[in-house]
């Protein structure tokens, strides 16, 4: 089964970081961060900002992110092997650098069996063997093609659903409950499609009718490849039955309301809702002793019942197998694996080259075991002196928004002593977690990749099982320290910022402040911004799920939010396909407050630092102006075409250049800063302006 497994899924991320490109990528950018060598130079440019990749000859006002990162995208070309390029790849490839040297220093130790140095040196050693994943072929999967082979009812197939290992049309995972966030609580999720989501079955655009044209073609290649009859009558009856469970999908907009998919039901309301899954016996096997499940959308499951009810079961089998086979391209033969680039990595998202291998399992022990290499690259990569200037700089921007709240006067008084009672317990994560994930149980072989896997998946659905017989733990991380992102968990009000992102041009202890402010500064004021979007706002001091609101402020955010989709609604990078304003208001919300808050801050430090109020200009740029610079010089970035349709279609995140001038042009401070006029292309009259936080 396809099971949900992040156990911290709750939090929402700065980038899109939750659909990883097929691999990670090596080229670009590889240039040591020029910290330890050169103390008191910025990493970019003179101030902390690499005017050297700017555009003078855009004006401010009619494309700010071409005005500050032309000369760069003119310049700079995607590595072959990335589907987009900008500052989270080239941060993340540094942090994939010194991650490898972790990874195959432990291979070199031949660590104790069970420690950690084993687990990771074993795991990553088991995958570079590529010659012992091909002389294995299918024969490790044989077993399990089997048991979907002898499956003859829907109760049979419903039994393999609830198992750990199979294809299913739903997936559960373990996080806090949102009506007591102190324990967890099972939740269940619609699933069972092959491609992203349902835009990729049913739109009607042209080059999404390509990608079903392209996935079926893709399954066929691997019923081929597997040696399975009637490969093309198969692909077209596996597609179609995805195509209707992909209409039975909740769109991505709707299953991100939180007042919608709370949904909690009884085991044997749910067994009602969906007779064809079997939920009872099905739990019961799995080990999932609840008396409740939160169903997500309740709508689509029960409709994918009806769906597998009526649908042969050669049909299922045939599903299953494909599936099963699918998932795991990269444990079989380099054919399955290449013929999965071909289609998730080159159709999907124009990604020309797949990573090297040795990339590849870089990412993949960083991620599955990324607290024990995560401890020593905290060790190695993390400087003190940086979590205790971002605390510094926490404080600031939690100073600004109170003092902002204090004011606004769209809020009325009731609406505003809950508001400002839930920024009181805002919890600031910074760097890395105070406990550790450990490994105990899990069973690592250097010639085993295969095996590793399956116990991986066993050993990780354990760990969930485990997790929700206990309350939540407060203290853990689902992310580990490398990763270059921040999130915002809205049921423990944790704001977490993990030592990769603490790095230039986000943060640069040797920048300019404008730059900080304006970069790092408004990536945690986003991530404050959260706690306060359409939907983070539906949580209170305490993380639950409980309306704070008064009807009339509740109307007014509405009208102020609504304004903000109906801006990103018309940023359309290709004729008939354009930012979904709804899908990503929450991050629009963020990214707009987290600004506000940033320019808040700024001037709040402008004021108490500088003799008259006033920064000082440094290579002709005034403090504003480096601060709105800073803004652009994070979110710089280009995509392949296709990627860019994933980024607009997946969400929730506006693609980079939006997430730049979408923002600047709500900010009155920009246009002074900039001498922008309504003979500007991103000018907005002052009235129509948003200005939420
Ligand atoms: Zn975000």
């Amino acid at each position: 089964m396809r099971h949900l497994l992040l156990s911290g899924a709750a939090l929402i991320a700065l980038a899109a970081c939750g659909a990883p490109e097929p691999g990670n990528g090596t080229a670009g950018g590889t240039e040591q961060a020029a910290t330890e060598t050169a103390a008191a130079e910025p990493r970019f440019g003179t101030f902390g900002f690499d005017t050297a990749g700017m555009n003078a000859e855009i004006a401010p006002g009619d494309d700010f992110n071409r005005y500050a990162n032309g000369g760069w995208l003119a310049s700079t070309e995607i590595p072959a092997d990335r589907s987009s390029y900008g500052m989270f790849t080239l941060l993340s490839l540094e942090a994939e650098d010194q991650v490898e040297a972790i990874i195959t220093e432990a291979q070199a130790a031949a660590g104790e069996p069970g420690s950690n140095t084993q687990l990771v040196g074993d795991l990553y050693q088991s995958w570079m063997n590529a010659d012992a994943i091909e002389a294995a072929g299918l024969e490790p999967v044989r077993p399990f093609l089997e048991e979907i082979a002898a499956i003859e009812t829907l109760a049979d197939a419903a039994a393999l659903f609830n198992s750990v290992h199979h294809q299913s049309p739903y997936g559960f995972a373990v996080w806090a409950d949102p009506a007591n966030p102190d324990v967890n609580a099972l939740r269940l999720f619609q699933g069972g499609l092959g491609m992203p989501n349902r835009d990729y079955y049913l739109s009607e655009d042209a080059r999404f009718v390509e990608y079903r044209d392209a996935y079926r073609d893709y399954i066929v290649t691997i019923h081929e490849l597997a040696g399975i009859e009637d490969a093309e009558a198969k692909a077209d009856a596996i597609l179609a039955l995805e195509t209707r469970i992909a209409e039975a999908h909740w769109t991505r907009e709707r299953s991100r309301e939180v007042t919608e998919t709370y949904n909690p039901m009884s085991v044997a309301d749910l067994a009602a809702l969906a007779p064809s899954f079997h939920f009872e016996e099905g739990m019961d096997a799995l080990g999932l002793d609840v008396e409740e499940v939160i169903v997500i959308q309740p709508s689509a499951i029960e409709a994918t019942s009806q769906i597998f009810a009526e649908t042969d079961i050669a049909t299922i089998r045939d599903y299953m197998a494909f599936h099963f086979i699918n998932d795991r391209t990269d444990w079989l033969p380099s054919a399955f694996d290449e013929a999965s680039f071909d289609f998730f990595g080159r159709t999907l998202r124009g990604q020309e080259e797949q990573r090297p291998r040795n990339k590849r399992g870089v990412n993949l022990v960083g991620g599955a075991l990324g607290h024990a290499v995560g401890q020593i690259y905290v060790e190695r990569h993390f400087p003190p002196s940086s979590k205790a200037q971002m605390e510094g700089l926490v404080d600031n921007l939690i100073t600004a928004f109170r003092g902002r709240l204090e004011t606004l006067e769209w809020m009325d008084e009731e609406t505003r002593t809950e508001a400002l009672e839930k920024l009181s317990t805002f919890e600031p994560r910074i760097g890395y977690p105070e406990i550790w994930d450990e490994y105990d149980g899990l069973e690592i072989s250097a010639d085993d990749y295969f095996g590793n896997r399956i116990r991986m998946a066993e050993w990780a659905w354990n760990e969930q099982l485990e997790d929700l017989a206990e309350p939540v733990d407060p203290r853990e991380w689902s992310w580990p320290p490398q990763i270059v992102n921040a999130s915002y968990n809205p049921l423990q009000n944790q704001i977490t910022f993990p030592a990769g992102i603490l790095q230039a041009p986000f943060f640069d202890p040797d920048a300019d402040p404008a730059i900080n402010y304006g970069a790092i500064g408004a990536v945690i004021g986003h991530e404050i911004g959260h706690g306060f979007d359409d939907q983070g706002r539906r949580y209170d001091a305490e993380g639950r799920l409980r309306d704070w609101w008064t009807a009339e402020t509740n109307e007014r955010f509405i009208e102020r939010s609504d304004g903000l989709v109906a801006q990103y609604n018309e940023f359309c990078p290709f004729e008939e396909l354009c930012v979904n304003g709804r899908l990503a208001l929450g991050e629009n919300i963020g990214d707009l407050g987290g600004m506000q808050m940033a320019y808040t801050a700024y001037r709040n430090y402008v004021e108490a630092n500088y003799e008259g109020g006033e920064a000082p200009v440094i290579d002709g740029f005034t403090g504003d102006q480096r601060f709105f610079l800073a803004w652009a010089q994070v979110w710089r970035i280009m995509y392949r075409d296709d990627a860019l349709r994933a980024q607009l279609v997946n969400g929730p995140h506006s693609p980079g250049m939006y997430r730049i001038n979408g923002v600047v042009r709500n900010i009155d401070a920009w246009y002074d800063a900039f001498g922008v006029t309504e003979e500007h292309a991103l000018y907005i009259a002052p009235e129509d302006r948003v200005s939420i936080w």
